[in-house]
């Protein structure tokens, strides 16, 4: 059996797949090429790079695996390949950690001013140190504060988790139900079972100090002017879900008039090509889409989409033969 993993698989995960068997191409093969070589796997792996359209998936006879390392699948034609009998699997779990955290980067970096520290000391740092030191001088902690995650699926539960640990109180809101308690854990087996409060999209944006976004993309800004003017002043916002969730031009305009103290962000609408009004805002802690992008995550999306294909094949290789028998 043969597996291209074109985006590159990390390395444990290639060698839990040689060891059971698998060859493992992790030559990177130009998209323009794919159609020439796709013939000769029997599965591939993606992460958001390539792309599996149903004009590929025709020239792959032997395909019987496309698997995607991460969340989204908009670079596979997913209900096509169903439909041909190739199953399609992703690691929509493995990053959600690494994402929470980077929440939390965002809102140490806003609460401290780091953001503008960041940009300000090297250009001031020797000249102006102490008026600099005078302007960060109002900073803020996060116990205490309240935190609104607005959606509480896999990335929304770990920053509630993280902010609950932090000694921050939470609110969370989603369209379904959620539980009732949340279990975080802590070293040395100790595990907390939290209560969940839940509120209504406007209502929790009266009631807190930050709010975190992790919904899928809309179509409609969910923060959108009206919103922005239903929020308690001085809010730090933090979007690391999907560029367009937040109005962009409504938060510059909430930033400008210091309804919102500063904004997180690590998706854009505009990808790759974000507004320069966002990038150069003085008020806005900068990230390039990097939620999911640390050696723990891959590693873990790696094991993941080893052990699912793993299981994959041997689940076809046991149908088969009981079909023969
Ligand atoms: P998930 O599906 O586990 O959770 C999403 C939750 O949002 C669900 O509980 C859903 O019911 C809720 N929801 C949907 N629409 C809502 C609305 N209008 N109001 C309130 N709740 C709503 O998804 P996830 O794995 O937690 O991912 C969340 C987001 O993070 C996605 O947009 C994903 O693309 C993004 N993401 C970003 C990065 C990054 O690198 N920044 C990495 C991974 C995922």
């Amino acid at each position: 059996m043969r597996i291209l993993a074109n985006d590159g698989i990390d390395l444990s995960a290639k060698l839990m797949l040689e060891q059971t068997g698998f060859q493992v191409d992790t030559e990177h093969i130009k998209q323009e090429e794919l159609p020439h070589r796709i013939h000769e796997y029997d599965a591939i792996t993606v992460r958001s790079a390539t792309q599996v359209p149903k004009e590929l998936i025709d020239l792959a006879p032997k395909l019987k695996l496309i698997g995607r390392g991460g969340v989204g699948m908009d670079n596979i034609d997913v209900s096509y390949a169903r439909s041909k009998g190739i199953a399609v699997i992703n690691t929509p779990a493995a990053s959600s950690l690494s994402v929470a955290e980077l929440v939390f980067a965002h809102l140490f970096s806003g609460v401290r001013f780091l953001y503008d520290a960041q940009r300000r000391m090297p250009l001031e740092g020797d000249s102006a140190f102490a008026r600099l030191k005078k302007s960060y001088a109002q900073g803020t902690e996060l116990r205490g504060k309240t935190i609104g995650v607005v959606g509480f699926g896999r990335i929304g539960q770990e920053v509630a988790g993280i902010g609950l640990g932090l000694g921050m109180n939470v609110l969370v809101c989603d369209l379904h139900e959620v539980p009732a308690t949340l279990n975080v854990s802590f070293p040395n087996g100790i595990e907390v079972a939290f209560p969940i409060f839940k509120r209504e999209f406007h209502e929790l944006l009266k009631e807190v100090d930050f709010i975190s976004f992790h919904v899928p993309y809309t179509e409609q800004p969910l923060l959108g002017r009206e919103e922005f003017g239903m929020i308690k002043p001085g809010v730090g916002i933090i979007n690391t879900s999907r560029g367009g969730v937040v109005d962009e031009s409504a938060l510059i305009e909430a930033l400008d008039s210091e309804r919102v103290s500063f904004a997180g962000l690590d998706v854009f609408k505009d990808e790759p090509t974000p507004s320069q009004d966002i990038l150069s805002h003085p008020k806005v802690s900068l990230s390039p889409h990097i939620g999911a992008a640390t050696v723990e995550a891959q590693e873990r999306v790696g094991t993941e989409l080893a052990s699912l294909i793993v299981s994959h094949f041997k689940n076809l290789k046991e149908s088969e033969q009981a079909i023969s028998q």
